[in-house]
């Protein structure tokens, strides 16, 4: 493990493409910051387009209101004008039409200034009436202030009305009935018309029909005003934009040092440390992903510390395992398995292969002679002049107690016996009168070439077998 750092990292670890979690910055804190944009601008359109839908309908309403209003005003002194004009409707729909009328008195009243127009009936006054022949005429183009009348030359009224009389007869000269009669309005029109009042007197009652019929000045109007709540939920949108990615680069400045310690923990530096900037929810966080990243090094260094020990532990049993405590050769068991791998490679490669015992003579006599402590020695001697005299690749056992066992790997059977009677030699020639002046020390040695098809045991049986002859021969001697 690379040694801990104090500081925070400045960027991912080469490990971290293969991460199991996305521990990149970029990755997490656009998306983060995609996500703040998407919240700030759905939040903000929808609010935007219910304000923008809501504004738009109660505009259109009041304004629909107000033109219906100042039109029913507007039809009641037209009407009264008329009826003080010619003294009753009958009378003036024989003179002159009420819609020419209504035309004329426009541009009357323009004439006199739009401001004496109060549109009340009661204020009402009289035109010049209309003499019978003059029927026809056209009156002046009248100026038509928003709300109130139509345009061009023609009277096109914004509202349409129903005119009835207080018996509820309908006045208005195409509003027939089925048999070419003048219709009675419903109980329901009844309860919502308007009286009109000539001379403190009702003389008619005024209901509006169907729909504004709006002029271009009033469309101009409303398109501008819709024209501007697009403007404006546009200008929000942008705002909630501009919001989003300032919000997003705000919190990518917030959370980035913690990406990056998470990165570099996930690199391999446990100890990581990211900066306590602010006293609320992020600051504590901070803090404590400080503690806990350096309770989590300071328990990761313990655990390899703990490890090392085990592992030293596990070596050292091991080595016990398959050593002889005595000589430090390698056990009967350990051996046999050396053995068995390098019969198998024998095989698969073809090479040579010789397995020898080695067993001291007279061993027994040691022992009874000097001492059990100096036969111990001449065993621990022998198997180091076996170590010295043989080769790196060669193996060597302690078989039993005072038996020996050889594994010469890549070796003829000639070279074996050569091999072995420097073995032989070596013990015959060692000053053993240094360990006991009483003590002299050989061995004999049996040696078998493995056959293809042979187990390691069955190899060491053969060895066996010349080992007791070497013995029976007379002892001292390398026989194979
Ligand atoms: P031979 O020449 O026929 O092999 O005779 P030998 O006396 O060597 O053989 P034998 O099997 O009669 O005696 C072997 C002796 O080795 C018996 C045993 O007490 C002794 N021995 C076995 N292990 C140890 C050991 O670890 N230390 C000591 N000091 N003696 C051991
Ligand atoms: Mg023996
Ligand atoms: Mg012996």
């Amino acid at each position: 493990m690379p040694p801990p750092s104090r500081g925070f990292p400045r960027a991912c670890s080469s490990r971290r493409s293969t991460a199991p979690y996305p521990c990149t910055r970029s990755s997490v804190s656009m998306s983060l910051r995609l996500k703040l944009i998407m919240a700030f601008l759905l939040t903000s359109l929808i609010t935007v387009a219910v304000m923008g839908g809501v504004a738009y309908e109660r505009l259109e309403r009041r304004f629909g209101e107000i033109v219906e209003a100042g039109s029913a005003r507007n039809f009641r002194g037209d009407v009264a004008a008329y009826w003080l004009t010619y003294g009753s409707w009958e009378a003036g729909i024989k003179l002159e039409p009420f819609t020419q009328f209504v035309g004329r008195r426009r541009a009357f009243l323009a004439a006199r200034g739009a401001e004496t127009d109060t549109g009340d009936a009661d204020q009402a006054q009289p035109l010049p009436p209309m003499r019978p022949g003059e029927f026809g005429s056209r009156p002046a183009r009248p100026p038509y202030p928003i709300g109130t009348g139509s345009e061009g030359g023609n009277f096109r009224p914004l509202f349409r009305f129903t005119l009835y009389d207080p018996e509820g007869i309908v006045l208005n000269p195409r509003q027939l009935d089925e048999f070419g009669m003048r219709r009675q309005v419903t109980a329901d029109e009844r309860a919502q018309g308007v009286p009109i009042r000539v001379k403190g007197e009702i003389v008619a009652y005024a209901l509006p029909q169907g729909t504004a019929n709006y002029s271009t000045t009033d469309l101009a109007y409303l398109a501008a005003m819709q024209n501007a709540l697009i403007w404006g939920s546009g200008a929000a949108a942008l705002m909630a934009i501009l919001l989003g990615l300032l919000a997003g680069r705000h919190v990518n400045r917030t959370l980035s040092p913690f990406t990056q310690a998470i990165a570099g923990m996930h690199g391999g530096v446990l100890r990581q440390q990211v900066p306590v900037r602010s006293r609320d929810e992020i600051g504590l966080l901070a803090e404590a992903f400080n503690r806990m990243s350096d309770e989590l090094a300071r328990s990761h260094e313990a655990l390899r510390d703990k490890n090392r020990e085990i592992n030293a532990h596990a070596e050292k049993l091991y080595e016990v395992s398959i050593r002889d405590g005595l000589t430090g050769l390698f056990n009967r068991r350990h051996f046999d398995e050396i053995a068995a791998g390098l019969v198998r490679d024998a095989e698969a490669r073809g090479a040579p292969l010789v397995l020898a015992l080695a067993d001291i003579d007279f061993f027994k006599r040691i022992n009874d002679a000097c001492s059990h402590a100096t036969g111990d020695a001449v065993l621990r001697q022998i198997a180091l002049l076996l170590t010295q005299t043989l080769r790196a690749g060669d193996t060597v056992g302690r078989y039993g107690g005072e038996e020996f066992v050889l594994a010469l790997p890549n070796t003829d059977f000639d070279s074996a016996i050569i091999l072995c009677e420097q073995v032989r030699q070596a013990v015959a020639a060692y000053p053993w009168a240094e360990i006991d002046p009483r003590l002299s020390v050989t061995l004999c040695v049996g040696i078998a070439a493995h056959a293809p098809g042979q187990t390691a045991e069955e190899t060491l049986k053969a060895a066996d077998r010349h080992l007791y002859r070497a013995k029976a021969e007379g002892r001292n001697r390398v026989c194979g």
